[in-house]
């Protein structure tokens, strides 16, 4: 009679090396039917009789991936005599997830500690006798590699597998959790489902965690299947959680609290500098204020203080009208010369001419016609210019970012907001898109493909955009530039919009019945801290600056070329003022639509977000061009800035920034959503999504500003309530599923 043992374990923990060394070369190699995933059995050396069967490397027995599936549709429909669990004692705590698991099959189970030499290497030690007392199994220690223990694992197995006795079960789960659990199994034997009974537990697990895949298998009368639902919800709200987090959570706290009796580190238990620095990021009360300090910090000093001393200098400098000194600077040499005239502004630094000095002074050496050095001076440099000299502050940002991906903390902040998305029923894998975006949208909702549900995929694709991307900065760092010169929280602000308006729509929409379901959960490694390599984080830079300045010399010029063109005609092709053009016509026409949001009155704002739909830079190469000419007020620097100022009033220029960095991204990013979305309809209502949130934002925004600031009460106060009112609502209403909503207020404790 054959004996067959199952060899199971996670990815890497050494299950190949253990089947050739048991089998030697009598192995059979095949797929699982129906799929691609490998099959490998062989026969024990020495003992043929006795099969060996190699599964798929797995973290969890749950349905949501093939290998998961084929591992437990094999353990359970064919129930092996015996299983080895093959286990990474160098990664503990995530191995044994799976043990927890396979422990509830009703097989026997004997677990080889494998990896034991890299433990020992290490310093680490592990109560051997304890965990196989705790865990009710055998354990023998081994190392794969050299062939240590293997002979008495294999003998282990096989002793158990002859004895076929089932072990005692443990319980694993609170108090509360196991009673609902024996309730769910009672029922489900009642109704005839357990053809094992040492399966009932794992069952009646399976039910209370809403397994589809499982459920599909029974047949369940419709009032049992009512009092399964019931048991399960009942848990749910005892616990305050969905059930599938709570039976992870549950055994990822009784694996925690194994370990604290059984293992210890070196050095009277000190953690690794990573675990370290984990303990503390990863914390649930202050991984999310770190975060945003971390946050914060960044995008103050790349676009406030660091960012632009060197904006500053492009713009004055570089794209500035006039000469400019670099060294000393300009301030002394003025000083000096109110003294001395005599003094020689040589000593003071080099002399150099901005390019638009530069340009001029060659194209009237050429005796340019005027209309192409008016194209070229307030249409093409004041545009482009007006663009490329945020690059500077963008170049900082980037290094930042490139900075946090390169150590490992981006890792852990994917981490951190899995658990905050999964507690407002959104995937966990959300955030690696909006990783991407802030770079460009175009990637950014390419990088929804990692998302496995569809309707959270959708979720993801309509809310990507949100996030400020590079081509959005210049527009921030505008408006804090001109409006509030003084203070660092611009920048950070619209990241943090960004986030929110990616969570709050994210459960708006999770809320339709279209997008209805719980997410997969979201299973990730986190790497060591590590010091960021200079390479890599200058070529993750010079990737997105690249991009960044390319776009500026071809989309951005053309479209600097156009409004140039629409700016300085009239309809009847006749040269004229700016506010005469046919552009300033066009504007006047459209800009009334904004008039709620505050900067109706500013043609020049309509006509920018209208350009800002080619691309985002295009806002400020529009107000670069557009009210460059107007600049009475300062003569140095920041040319149109001053007009901005003086045009806009801080509550207006805010609603402008809000309504641009929310509504539809630019075509380019349209398009990417067209493509993931795969229809019309839906790009449609992602588009329209966006532009609704965006006006009703900067709206309600504006109006209740202006409340607030001694404004009196009209129809449209009124109105921007009652859009507060109903979005509050969207967001606090009951989902339409009957099952406890998963919105909670605050994080976990
Ligand atoms: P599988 O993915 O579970 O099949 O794992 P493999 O058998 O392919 O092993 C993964 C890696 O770990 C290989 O490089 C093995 O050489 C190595 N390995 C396996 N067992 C041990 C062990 O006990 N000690 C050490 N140091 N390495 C091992
Ligand atoms: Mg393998």
């Amino acid at each position: 009679m054959s004996v067959k043992i199952a060899l199971a374990g996670n990815p890497n923990s050494g299950k190949t090396t253990i089947f050739n060394a048991l089998t030697g070369s009598s192995q059979h190699v095949g797929n699982w039917p129906g799929v691609t995933v490998e099959k490998k059995d062989g026969r024990l050396k020495g003992r043929p009789e006795v099969i060996i069967q190699d599964l798929p490397g797995i973290y969890s027995l749950s349905p949501y991936t093939l290998e998961e599936v084929v591992t437990r549709n094999y353990l359970v429909a064919e129930a092996p005599e015996a299983i080895i669990n093959i286990v990474d004692a160098s990664n503990l705590e995530r191995n044994l997830y799976l043990t927890t698991q396979l422990l509830e099959l009703g097989i026997p189970v004997v677990i080889a500690l494998n990896m034991m030499d890299v433990v020992r290497k290490r310093g680490d030690k592990i109560d051997v006798n304890e965990l196989a007392q705790q865990l009710g199994c055998p354990i023998v220690e081994t190392a794969a590699i050299s062939g240590d223990g293997l002979q008495q694992l294999i003998s282990q197995a096989c002793e158990l597998a002859q004895a076929g006795q089932t072990r005692q079960i443990q319980p694993v789960f609170s108090k509360g959790l196991e009673a609902t659990l024996v309730q769910l199994g009672e029922l489900l034997a009642a109704e005839g489902q357990v053809k094992r009974p040492e399966l009932t537990r794992w069952l009646a697990i399976k039910v209370f965690e809403r397994d589809e895949k499982l459920l599909a298998d029974l047949t369940l009368s419709e009032a049992a299947q009512q009092q399964l639902e019931k048991l399960t919800a009942a848990c749910e709200t005892e616990l305050d959680d969905d059930s599938e987090s709570i039976i992870t959570n549950e055994r990822y706290e009784y694996i925690a609290s194994l370990l604290a009796k059984t293992a210890k580190k070196p050095d009277g238990g000190q953690l690794s500098i990573s675990d370290k620095i984990d303990k503390v990021v990863t914390n649930r009360l202050l991984a999310l204020p770190i975060f945003a300090a971390v946050m914060f910090v960044i995008y103050y000093v790349s676009i406030t203080s660091v960012g632009t001393l060197l904006t500053d200098w492009a713009n004055d400098g570089v794209f500035g009208d006039g000469w400019h000194l670099f060294g000393i600077g300009t301030e002394a040499y003025e000083a000096a010369a109110e003294i001395d005239p005599e003094a020689d502004p040589a000593e003071f630094g080099v002399w150099v001419p901005g390019i638009p000095v530069l340009l001029e002074g060659v194209l009237d050496a050429v005796n340019c016609a005027d209309w192409l050095k008016s194209l070229v001076l307030d249409g093409i440099v004041a545009g482009v210019g007006a663009v490329l000299g945020f690059l500077p502050q963008m170049m900082v940002l980037f290094i930042f970012l490139a900075i946090l991906e390169d150590c490992g903390y981006m890792a852990r902040v994917a981490f951190i907001m899995d658990r905050i998305f999964r507690r407002f029923g959104l995937s966990g894998k959300s955030f690696i898109p909006m990783l991407v975006a802030t770079g460009c949208g175009v990637p950014g909702v390419m990088a929804t493909r990692t998302i496995e549900k569809e309707a959270d995929r959708k979720i993801a694709i309509v809310t990507t955009t949100f996030m400020p991307c590079g081509a959005k900065l210049p527009i921030i760092a505008l408006i804090a530039g001109a409006l509030f010169a003084e203070s660092g929280w611009v920048a950070p602000v619209c990241y943090f919009i960004g986030i929110a308006a990616i969570i709050l729509s994210g459960v708006i929409l999770k809320k339709m019945r279209f997008f209805a379901g719980d997410p997969a959960p979201f299973v990730m490694e986190l790497p060591s801290y590590h010091l960021p390599r200079v390479k890599s984080v200058l070529l993750t830079m010079w990737d997105r600056s690249k991009s960044f300045a390319k776009k500026a010399g071809t989309i951005i010029l053309l479209s600097t070329i156009v409004i140039w063109f629409l700016s300085s005609y009239n309809f009847s092709m006749q040269a004229v003022e700016t506010q005469d053009s046919m552009l300033a016509d066009v504007g006047r026409t459209v800009a009334p639509v904004f008039a709620p949001l505050g900067w109706g009155d500013q043609w020049e704002a309509a006509v920018g977000t209208v350009t800002g739909l080619i691309a985002k830079e295009n806002v400020v190469s529009t107000f670069g061009s557009l009210y460059a000419g107007l600049d009475e007020v300062s003569e140095d620097g920041n040319e149109f800035w001053s007009v901005v100022a003086a045009k806009y009033t801080p509550l207006a220029a805010f609603s402008f920034m809000l309504f641009n960095l929310l509504c539809a991204p630019c075509f380019a990013a349209i398009g990417a959503i067209r493509r993931e979305m795969g229809s019309l309809r839906w790009t449609a209502f992602a588009v329209g999504y966006q532009c609704a949130l965006a006006y009703a934002s900067a709206m309600v925004f504006y109006q209740l500003g202006m409340l607030m600031h001694g404004g009196s009460f009209g129809l449209l106060s009124a109105l921007s309530l009652i859009l507060l009112a109903i979005f509050i609502w969207l967001l606090l209403r009951p989902e339409p599923k009957a099952k406890p909503t998963p919105v909670r207020a605050a994080l976990e404790n």
